[in-house]
């Protein structure tokens, strides 16, 4: 580790980059190819480290090595009891590195480093930590069969290989949230991280082996998703692909599972979603709300609250005190810990959000705040705000997954409601209010997986996490998680043998 100077002067620990290679039956391995990709540092556009560019071939082999470990291997059939006593070493071994992991985000994907030491890595742990938990709980069901002559009973079994194809914005928990209830399931599995954050999967490969994990239980395949992904999407012997990504990506995961094998699939897929602040709102609570709800993570969050509707009676106040906040919102090196925001991804996702902003100015929504990039290095754009959005224009409509809010006006709650599924979407929704009629009505009425009242990104481990309509098609996090990697089987034998 190398001492790295900051904006403002902050220090940080810069991390040395030690993986770089596929991870393959426990061993890692150039690509077949030996064709490599540049990761980049977005705070400044410089190459970190060349990365193994897997493709179809290595896809297979990780494939091959995932149904060995399911087919012949001890992970399956171990006690529940003996792999979490792995999945546990494999928890203290993160959290004797969050630090290293932290760094590693915060260099390769822009995040925070002070916010992934304090809940990313945590997160990521505690969800190994809280699937270790469940593993030994895996049970099926005694039935009273319509036939009393019969005795049945459902046995649950791992689904088998499973593929996870993980996107950028939050590299430690997307791999934690996937892995995590794959392993405690009993299942083998060959992960893809998203081609601009390699480098903590990468790390979490070699902590794995570590633990102990027998070979070929956890493979990564480090590339791009037109190639290693798709391969994963279409192989014949992956029994599940769970993706988290975007809508369109998601559509062309589904169509390739069906053209392939049926493999079942989980997808986790975009969302606009809407923040309704109500009259009696505190206008303080709640321009902290919407300012945490979209700007967070730089707004590349899939339940960032990108469309916040005030209803009239306090609008004027929560706009006002928006702006007022949004000037202590700095932006600037991840490493420094008085910044709030870091820079976008990459210079695609940076030109991206800046397109979407040109557009809200050119379709005349009114510009309160922000609008423009900063500096002349690296990927930095201003917390922006657009008031006086309509429904027709395309910053409402699409998802921009940067720091951009569009701000409406409603007058009523059935208006409010009208308006929050006024959209494609239907991931995330955020409720401002006191009033327990208005809470209950709202939180029942939206059309999205996941509600979050007087409070914004009440994520839990326990708490299942999912889309609606084109957000998705399942749960991630507690029991319904470990449910998606176990499939259930029914046994029937007669009661008596004469
Ligand atoms: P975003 O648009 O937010 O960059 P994507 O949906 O493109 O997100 O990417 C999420 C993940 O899906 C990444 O790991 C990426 O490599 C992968 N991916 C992209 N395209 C495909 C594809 N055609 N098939 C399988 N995986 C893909």
């Amino acid at each position: 580790m190398e001492n790295g100077k900051c904006n403002g002067g902050a220090t940080a620990k810069l991390p040395e980059i030690k993986f770089t290679k596929l991870f393959i039956n426990g061993q890692f391995l150039d690509a077949a190819s030996g064709k490599t990709f540049e990761t980049i540092d977005p705070r400044n556009g410089e190459v970190i480290a060349k990365i193994a560019a897997g493709d179809k071939e290595d896809v297979d082999l990780a494939v091959n090595a995932a149904r060995h470990a399911f087919d012949h291997g001890p992970w399956p059939r171990m006690t529940g009891f003996e792999r979490a006593r792995i999945i546990n070493k494999y928890t203290d071994l993160i959290q004797q590195n969050i630090e290293e992991l932290a760094a590693l985000d915060a260099v390769d994907g822009g995040k925070l480093f002070q916010v992934g030491k304090m809940n990313d890595i945590p997160a990521a742990a505690g969800h190994f930590r809280y699937y270790a938990g469940a593993a030994d709980k895996i049970h099926g069901e005694t039935l009273r069969m319509t036939r009393p002559s019969l005795f049945g009973y459902t046995l649950k079994e791992p689904i088998g290989v499973v593929g996870h194809i993980i996107p950028w914005n939050f590299p430690s928990i997307m791999f934690a949230m996937k892995v995590a209830p794959a392993l405690a399931a009993g299942c083998t599995m060959v992960v893809k991280p998203a081609e601009q954050t390699p480098l903590s999967a990468l790390f979490y490969a070699h902590l794995s082996k570590e633990a102990g994990f027998p070979d070929g239980v956890i493979n990564l395949v480090t590339g791009f998703g037109s190639t290693a992904g798709a391969a994963i999407a279409s192989h014949m012997d992956i029994d599940k692909v769970s993706f988290t990504g975007s809508t369109d990506v998601g559509r062309k995961i589904m169509q390739a599972a069906a053209t392939s094998n049926l493999k079942k699939v989980s997808l986790e897929l975009g969302g606009k979603s809407p923040l309704l602040i109500f009259d009696d709102a505190d206008v303080n609570k709640a321009a902290e709300l919407a300012l945490l709800g979209c700007f967070y993570n730089k707004g590349e969050i899939c339940v960032a609250s990108s469309r916040v509707f005030v209803q009239e009676g306090i609008y004027d106040k929560v706009v006002a005190k928006m702006v007022e906040k949004v000037k202590d919102w700095p932006v600037g090196d991840p490493f420094d810990s008085t910044s709030r925001q870091g820079p976008q991804v990459d210079k695609k996702q940076y030109e991206k959000v800046l397109s979407y902003i040109e557009h809200g100015k050119n379709e005349g929504a009114t510009l309160l705040t922000g609008g423009n990039a900063i500096g002349d290095k690296g990927y930095y754009i201003e917390p922006t705000i657009f008031a006086d959005v309509t429904d027709d224009m395309k910053i409402y409509k699409e998802e921009i997954f940067g720091p951009v809010m569009s701000l409406m006006k409603f007058k009523t709650m059935e208006e409010g409601i009208k308006c929050a599924n006024n959209t494609k979407y239907g991931l995330a929704a955020g409720i401002v209010s006191q009033n327990v009629d208005v809470i209950n009505t709202v939180s029942r009425s939206i059309k999205a997986g996941v509600i979050w009242v007087n409070c914004y990104f009440a994520f839990d481990l326990d708490s299942p996490y999912g889309g609606y309509k084109m957000s998705g098609n399942c749960r991630e996090s507690g029991m319904d998680a470990l449910d998606s990697y176990l499939q259930v089987k029914s046994i029937a034998m007669p009661l008596h043998n004469s």
